[in-house]
């Protein structure tokens, strides 16, 4: 057997806080346990936001609070190719169309929906799901509303993907504890609507750039937050239409903060670099999100 190849995926847009120092050492633990490999992906395909300051105090961080990972660093950015690659095979399929609708445009129809009584579906993070009234453009509409120059964006129609794949799916989530325990779970793309695949101005997305990269880097475990479990039947999606394989996943609690709400990039009292100029050691870190000393 191979052995598992286990990835931490932080985007360079803020400075690391306390859950991130969770995922990063919980991938380290297990892929120790395992006698697995760990990788570092840069998520970055946010390239107004992502910066060369923060992807360095990461990987300061990260030395610093004893995580190893095998060279080289795969940085999204430098990959675009990639996901454009396998973009264009779901535009060969006709499974994505361009949306057209504005926020500001999607707000009024659903107000006028809810207003004629119909409760308007939100995604598992709370989110109004699109309506998706453009996907019955005619071909000759959708190029002349193109040209125009009007702001779009790629979604994945959900409804014709689903029925592609034709079967239902799930996930294998195994267990911290044990990564042997293996528990299926059933996905609910259907929650997730049409979601975006890619933008204007960045020919990709978050779901199909996490998808591509994990295939591409044979990634057979799979260690991140809970805040991301759902989103995990969009990935079961995309990995059954590009034929590539699902890894097995580990959805981690997450670490609140000290007013019980999730950690944000700003918060100042939860960043590994401040609390380390503080005078915190790896190990209070470690006490600090419930993990064993060293
Ligand atoms: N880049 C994502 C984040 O920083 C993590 C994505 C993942 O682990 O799948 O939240």
């Amino acid at each position: 057997m191979t052995s598992p190849v286990f990835r931490f995926a932080p985007s360079p847009n803020g400075k690391l806080h306390l859950g991130h120092a969770y995922s990063a050492l919980l991938n380290q633990q297990l892929a120790d346990v395992t006698s697995g490999r760990l990788l570092l992906r840069l998520e970055d395909i946010d390239t107004a936001r992502c910066t060369p300051d923060f992807e360095a105090g990461i990987f300061d961080d990260l030395r610093w609070l004893g995580v190893g990972w095998e060279q080289p660093v795969r940085r999204q950015s430098e990959h675009f190719a990639d996901y454009d690659k396998s973009f264009r095979r779901l535009v060969d399929e006709s499974l994505v169309y361009p949306a057209f609708m504005s926020r500001g445009e999607m707000r009024a129809h659903i107000v006028e929906q809810e207003a004629a009584g119909k409760s308007w579906p939100r995604d598992p993070d709370g989110v109004p799901l699109y309506p998706g009234l453009d996907k019955a453009l005619p071909e000759r509409k959708r190029a002349a509303l193109m040209a125009t120059g009007k702001p779009f964006a790629w979604r994945l129609d959900m409804a014709a993907a689903l029925t592609r794949i034709g079967h239902p799916l799930e996930w294998t989530e195994f267990s911290a504890d044990d990564p042997s325990a293996l528990n299926q779970v059933e996905a609910r793309p259907q929650d997730w609507g049409d979601v975006i695949l890619a933008r204007r101005e960045t020919p990709t997305s978050y779901h199909l750039s996490v998808v591509v990269d994990d295939g591409l880097q044979a990634i057979t475990h799979v260690v991140r937050g809970l805040d991301l479990f759902a989103a995990t039947a969009v990935h079961r999606v995309l990995q059954e239409l590009l034929g590539l394989p699902a890894p097995a996943y580990h959805h981690h609690r997450l670490i609140f903060g000290p007013d019980g709400r999730k950690l944000s990039k700003s918060l100042r009292d939860t960043g590994i670099s401040a609390l380390r100029r503080n005078g915190a050691v790896p190990n209070d870190i470690r006490r600090m999100i419930g993990l064993d000393p060293f």
